[in-house]
């Protein structure tokens, strides 16, 4: 071989070489690049606080998002007019549950009236309806003129679109702290009416020119059924009843029932037991052994003065985000479907 020769295959192996160096770095490029943007479409803390295609991606993102919308179990419940027709069951939690077979109580009776007719929430398991036609004859008796019924559930309980987190079995009944008029209220005057706080404007304390022996008379009765569960009531009305206790220890059954909580100065909140035999339903853990007349309701009388200014908590407020169907118990979807 001679020199020229030898000359040029060293040339043209060095040119082989140089053009598999930038194949090399060309291959690394493109491998980064596409690398990048895949990065980029996966997670936008890669995206450029101006960019435009990140945006596009955050774009691309929500789209997908809306094309898979929760099921809000509050607009699904809130739709059914009618109860399902299935044997009376109230499922799962008082704040996570619904029932089956669920009862109307008719919105007169001799000694009730429901308030509120538009919001066709006063339904509940058939125990419920027979506690509220039973208080309002004892209560009456009492000295109390006739139950103003509030929110009980709607017609296969559920979580509502507005106003309470719990009332979702069929179990729970708000009454008013007002009494019933000698005659029978309007729809509309049902709609418009509001029930009178029983506490002082400036401070948590009973309002003596509103609080009568009928109003304790009222709380009485409904703590006393055994089936109660719990009642929500304004501290001070427990502080009024724990004055007048049998200092022997017979009414801590019922007072025990009555738990000081937020709000509660207009009405009273129902809450009874699972009725037995709903193998499906819940209780909640039982309050504390004695009366809860000594330190708890001091501390809770503590705190509602000090927070009185800002309160804005009448029932637990409603949670923000969609109620996903999917995190209820499973038994609701069933609820939900079955025909009315
Ligand atoms: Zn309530």
């Amino acid at each position: 071989m001679n020199k020229a020769g030898e000359f040029r295959r060293a040339r043209l192996a060095k040119q082989e070489r140089t053009m598999r160096e930038n194949a090399k770095k060309l291959c690394l490029v493109a491998a980064c690049t596409f690398l990048l943007s895949t990065m980029y479409a996966s997670n936008s803390a890669f995206a450029k606080p101006d960019g435009e295609k990140p945006g596009q991606t955050v774009e691309r993102s929500r789209v997908k998002k809306a094309r898979r919308p929760v099921e809000d179990a509050r607009q699904l419940f809130a739709a059914k007019k009618l109860p399902a027709n299935l044997p009376a069951s109230a499922i799962g939690s008082y704040a996570n549950g619904c029932i089956a077979g669920a009862n109307q109580l008719p919105v007169d009776g001799p000694h009730w009236q429901v308030m509120r007719l538009s919001r066709n929430r006063n339904w509940g398991h058939p125990s419920l309806v027979d506690y509220i036609e039973k208080l309002s004859d004892r209560a009456y008796k009492d000295g109390w003129n006739g139950l103003l019924v509030g929110d009980m559930g709607m017609p296969r309980g559920g979580p509502m679109p507005g106003g309470h987190a719990s009332h979702q079995l069929g179990l729970d009944v708000d009454i008013w702290l007002t009494p019933s008029p000698d005659r029978n209220l309007t729809s509309e005057e049902r709609e418009t009416t509001s029930a009178r706080s029983v506490i002082k404007v400036d401070s948590a304390q009973l309002d003596e020119t509103v609080w009568t022996q009928n109003h304790a008379a009222l709380v009485r009765d409904a703590a006393q059924d055994p089936n109660v569960a719990r009642i929500f009531v304004t501290p001070a009305i427990k502080q009024y009843l724990c004055k007048g206790k049998d200092r022997h220890g017979a009414d801590s059954k019922w007072l025990r029932r009555l738990r000081p909580y937020w709000g509660h100065y207009n009405h009273i909140h129902v809450r009874l037991l699972c009725p037995k035999g709903d193998r499906a339903c819940h209780n909640q853990a039982p309050p504390d052994p004695g009366d809860g007349c000594g330190k708890e309701l001091s501390d809770w009388l503590r705190l509602i003065n000090r927070e009185l200014p800002n309160e804005s908590n009448p029932d637990t407020p409603e949670p923000k985000k969609p109620v996903a169907l999917s995190s209820m118990p499973k038994p609701c979807r069933k609820v939900l479907e079955a025909a009315p």
